[in-house]
């Protein structure tokens, strides 16, 4: 686990988007980001999660939230250029973003994929990245220090049966990342992943349903990575895909 102890204004006057902000891993970065100064834009799927987020943020005292309901399975190219236009009227500016929000998808034999799970699969965890990366960069190239967060998997860094869709999409984004990171290399923007490793959330549990939660680690835990990458100590980190936690639990099993 990452010793890192963030400074209470790290994030100050920062405005970071948070996708599937609504629950898990993203909720808990959306309240540590927002604790630590920043004002969060909260996207997802379930606007009752995002409003409790909103009402959260708001009775630990961070900045004003704003909220963006949207289902990135049905979302397009317009939808994503609308919601930059609609950030930068609102705020003026965007610091950062943590592409969070991934769906699992069906475990299965790789010859059992239907072409319909593979692209809700790969619409959800990937197009929708490669989309709103592109609308956002205009934002993100206009604020001095951006950092760009992309989320991982273990088997997204080593390929793993049944795991199908779920880990070649966890590739392509660890791919993404390293490509953006090279290609805008010293221009102000970094990109990086984070694996989270196994964390006690619903998709971990829809993935082993036999699994004891209370062996894994929480949202909360996993945090200072997440803060670390977020705000301007890492300013020098480009390019890398780093662990929330060390593999001890499941050496080969983390999502
Ligand atoms: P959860 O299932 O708890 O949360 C996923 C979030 O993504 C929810 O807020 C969900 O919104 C949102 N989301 C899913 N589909 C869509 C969609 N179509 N449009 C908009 N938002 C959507 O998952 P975790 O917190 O566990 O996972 C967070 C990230 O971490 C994912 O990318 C996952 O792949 C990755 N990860 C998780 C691990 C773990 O052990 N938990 C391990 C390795 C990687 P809603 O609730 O409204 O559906």
């Amino acid at each position: 686990m990452l010793d890192y102890h963030a400074s209470p204004d790290l994030l100050n006057d920062k405005v970071i988007l948070v996708t599937g902000a609504g629950d898990g891993i993203g909720r808990q970065a959306a309240l540590h980001f927002g604790a630590h100064g920043a004002t969060i834009i909260l996207l997802g799927k379930t606007v009752k999660k995002l409003e409790a987020v909103y009402d959260e943020l708001l009775a630990q005292g961070s900045p004003e939230p704003a909220i963006i309901p949207l289902d990135l399975q049905g979302a397009n190219k317009q939808h994503y250029l609308d919601m930059a236009e609609t950030i930068k009227q609102q705020f003026g500016r965007l610091d950062g973003v943590l592409f969070n929000a991934g769906h699992l998808g069906v475990l299965g034999p790789f010859e059992m994929i239907g072409e319909d799970e593979w692209d809700k699969v790969m619409q959800i965890n990937l197009k929708s990245q490669f989309l709103m990366t592109q609308a956002l960069l205009p934002l993100l190239k206009a604020t001095p220090a951006a950092s760009v967060i992309y989320t991982s998997s273990g088997v997204g860094k080593q390929g793993r049966a049944y795991w199908g869709s779920y880990a070649i999409s966890k590739f392509a984004t660890e791919g993404m990342m390293e490509v953006l990171a090279d290609e805008f290399d010293d221009s102000g923007v970094r990109f990086n992943c984070i694996n989270p490793g196994a964390t006690r959330t619903d998709m971990r549990a829809r993935a082993y349903p036999g699994e004891d939660p209370a062996t894994l680690r929480t949202p909360r835990e996993i945090m200072p990575l997440y803060l670390y990458l977020m705000g301007n100590d890492s300013q020098h980190i480009n390019g890398q895909s780093l662990a929330a936690q060390p593999d001890k639990i499941r050496p080969r099993a983390s999502q």
